[in-house]
Parts: C-alpha cells; structure tokens; sequence
C-alpha cells in the first residue's frame, strides 16, 4: 500500500485518541486517527463504561469543559443522554456524572471526527514503529488491505496501553511496593429493571446485598454499580473483577473468558436478588473487557497524589481534574476512594504528555505520566478528554512549527484551549 503523510498520526480511537484528534484536525493539522474496532470510544464504548464521572468539585464548580462538553451536549441532541446528574457510589459519596447511550455515543464521535475532517482508519492495529533517534519517523499499520506505512510529523499514543510507545522503546514507570495494577471488569447489560425500585434502595440496603454476592463467590465486587442506558429500562453492571497485566496478549485473552464467566455468575444473581431486577436478564456483554490500568509513560513530569491533595500548581498547567483518587484493588472487593477538598480542583501540567527521550511524541488517556496513586484520580473520561483537548492542540503546533514537543509555549496552548471552550 502507498504511504501516508499526515501531519499528526493519533494511535487509538478511545476518549482520549478521538478528542485529541478533533483538537488537532481543528487546528488544521492533516490528522490520521486509527483503530483496531469498527467505532470510537474505547473503554466508552467497546468497554460500555456508560458514564462519565468527575466533571465538578464537591462544591459544584465545573472543571473541565471544551470538547468534553461539545460531546455531552452532541449526545443530549441526539437522545443520547440526559445530561448531568449524581448518584450516591457504593462507597456512599455523591459524585456527579453524564449517562450516555454507548450507541448514540459512536455516531456522535463519528460526525463530529467526519466535520473536523480527522481521517479514521478502522480495523487497523499498529504493528511496527520505526524511530530515528529521538523522533518517531514511521509507523507501519496492520489493515484489512494490508501494512500500511504512515509518516507523520508528531505521533500521539492514546491506545491507552501505550503500544506505540512501547514499540519505540520509550520509557515507562513501575509499581511501588505492595501496589498492583488495577483489575479489569467485564461490564454487562440487563434489562428491564424497575428503576423506581432500583434506585430506592437506601446504601445500607445496597450495601448488605452486596456483601452476600461477595460472601456467595457471586459478585467480585461489593457493589452493585449500575449505569442506566438513557431513554431505556436497561443498565450497565460494573461488579466483576479481572486482575490481569491486560498488556500480556495471552493474560488479556484469559481475562476476557474470566470476566464473562463473572458477569454471568453476577447476573444470575442480580436477578434473583436485587429489587427492582426480578425481570431483568442479561442482555449483552460489554464488547471487551474494560482496562482500567496498564503501562504509563515516564514523562518530563510524573504527577503524584501529593499535587493532587494539594491542588499544586504548574507552570505549564493546560488542563484541570475533579475526580478523586479511587483506586480498585486487584484482590479482595473493595476499592480505595479518598475525596480531596470540598471544591478541589487540581491541575494537570502539560510535561506529564510528553514522554522522556523522544522530541516529536505525545501520550493521550490513561498512559499519562503519573503514578499509581494519581492515576486513580485521572483515568476518568471528563478528564482524560480535557489533557487529550490540550495534547491534540500541541501536536498541531508542533507539526506546524517543525518543533520539538516540550518547546511549546503552554500559553499559547491555553489560549487556543480557552478559544475552544476548556476550563482552565
Ligand atoms: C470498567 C471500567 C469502569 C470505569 N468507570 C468509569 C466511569 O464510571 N466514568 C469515567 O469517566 N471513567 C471510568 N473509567 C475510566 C475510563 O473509562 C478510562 O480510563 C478511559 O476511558 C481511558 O480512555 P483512553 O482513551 O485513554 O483509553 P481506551 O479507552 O482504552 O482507548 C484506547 C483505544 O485504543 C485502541 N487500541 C489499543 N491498542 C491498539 C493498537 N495496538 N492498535 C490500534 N488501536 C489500539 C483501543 O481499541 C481503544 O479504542 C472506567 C474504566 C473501566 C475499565
């Protein structure tokens, strides 16, 4: 196949890959934007998460806007979601959070990438990169007409396992003692629930029924975190727990066959436990099993969750996050959650983008540099789209002003990100 020139080359169409696209297609910058699914999304939609959670502090103040918010307000118009709303966690504190429709979600990303004019290669994983010192020159892509090789100026890794990365030998930061990655989770619709019945269960209640699943080997989580599917009497489940290195191809393929046998298990009992469920069956499997955590890059900068407690500041600050440290474990079924202040919102420095010993590459999404702590914090979606917002900018100019990546000015990148809507 002939190869391709672009200006920014994005490797995986999750939240992240596909906002920091749009951002960089928006700034004119040739963009090629692949997937290895037929639709965008990633864990939004191939993993059905089904919400987007940490949009605002405690106190109510909105962090993160711009092209996070274009999507939500996309998706209201399409009958995709309601909007903003909260909910009361398993762990008994009130987080705000967007419902979507995973479905109305695709066509949504897929009309706004086709506006912006990103192209999008589907059906298309990444197979070699090639590097010439510090720069990432080539890639070569496995399609459905066969390699594919693209030169792009700046190349962006939002695969979230940071594939791209890996395969230019870039750098990447460890676990620290007694840490382990978090666990997969096999998501699972059902459907009808009486959500009257559902939603009126008071914690206590909630919290008891969990704590038999668990205690019958039924629920590996104690929860029964459920995410209804706007306009419909169906939810998405998020009870199972996979703990897996989901990048380890064989560990990923056994995980896929423990969280369906999981999520089975799991609906078996919702239905015969839980109220509002009587009637409620399986009605399908998330397309793949969800990946919360997998390799983060060593950046210029690795953010920790002292900055987070302490709402520090940086210089280079091009993004902000709401959403607390909440951390699953990989064994037993409880989570760490730790709220930080009332009305924290802390920042995200544009270094944590850019990974150690390469000039013309960015990370987008859940591989930022940050440790396992942080990370807890940042991995959800309002926030992953809002630092994906300011890495899609910067690509642009780094491909327009034949730059190495750390010398752009991160006011120029706020300016451009205030001109489109984010919060800063
Ligand atoms: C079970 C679960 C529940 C969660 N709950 C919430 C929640 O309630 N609210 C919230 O906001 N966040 C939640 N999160 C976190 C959030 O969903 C993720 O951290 C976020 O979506 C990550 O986005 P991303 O774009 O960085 O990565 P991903 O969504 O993982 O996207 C990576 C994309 O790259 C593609 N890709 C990967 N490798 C290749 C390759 N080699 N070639 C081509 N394509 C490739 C993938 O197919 C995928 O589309 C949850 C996560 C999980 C797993």
């Amino acid at each position: 196949m002939t190869p391709i020139d672009c200006d920014v080359m994005v490797a995986g169409g999750g939240m992240a890959g596909t906002v920091a696209a749009l951002a960089a297609a928006r700034q004119g910058a040739t963009t090629l934007l692949f997937e290895r699914h037929g639709f965008l999304g990633g864990a939004a939609t191939a993993g059905a998460v089904g919400q987007f959670v940490g949009w605002e502090t405690r106190a109510g103040r909105r962090a993160v806007g711009g092209i996070a918010a274009e999507i939500v307000a996309r998706l209201e118009a399409m009958g995709g979601s309601s909007g903003h709303g909260h909910f009361i966690m398993s762990t008994g504190h009130r987080m705000d959070r967007v419902e979507y429709d995973t479905e109305v979600l695709k066509v949504v990303l897929d009309t706004m990438c086709a506006e912006a004019g990103v192209r999008v290669l589907f059906h298309c994983q990444l197979a070699e990169v090639a590097r010439r010192g510090r720069v990432v020159s080539s890639a070569r892509l496995l399609t459905k007409g066969g390699l594919l090789e693209v030169r792009p100026r700046v190349a962006v890794d939002a695969s979230g396992d940071l594939d791209l990365m890996a395969r230019a030998g870039a750098p990447f930061l460890g676990l620290d003692e007694g840490e382990t990655l978090q666990p997969a989770t096999m998501m699972f619709r059902m459907g009808p629930i009486d959500f009257r019945a559902f939603d009126g269960m008071d914690a206590a209640t909630k919290a008891a029924i969990a704590a038999r699943g668990v205690a019958a080997g039924t629920l590996p989580r104690a929860a029964l975190h459920c995410s209804r599917v706007p306009g419909s009497d169906d939810g998405w489940f998020n009870v199972t727990r996979v703990a897996i290195d989901a990048a380890d191809p064989f560990a990923l393929s056994e995980g896929e066959r423990e969280g369906r046998r999981q999520a089975l298990a799991a609906a078996r009992f919702i239905t015969a436990e839980v109220p509002g469920c009587r009637d409620a069956r399986l009605v399908s499997f998330a397309p793949q099993l969800g990946i919360r955590e997998t390799r983060r890059i060593a950046g210029l900068y690795t953010l920790t969750g002292a900055d987070l407690r302490r709402s520090a500041e940086f210089p280079d600050t091009v993004a902000l996050g709401a959403y607390p440290i909440d951390v699953h474990h990989a064994t037993g079924a409880a989570i760490t959650f730790e709220e930080l202040g009332p009305d924290t919102a802390y920042a995200l420095p544009y270094r944590i983008a850019l990974p150690q010993g390469l000039d013309n590459a960015l990370v987008a999404g859940r591989g930022l540099s940050a440790t396992h702590e942080a990370h807890g914090a940042i991995r959800v979606m309002p926030t992953a789209m809002a630092m994906s917002h300011a890495v899609g900018i910067a690509a642009a100019l780094v491909a327009a002003g034949n730059l190495p990546a750390p010398a752009i000015d991160p006011a120029t990148l706020r300016e451009r990100l205030r001109a489109g809507g984010a919060m800063l």
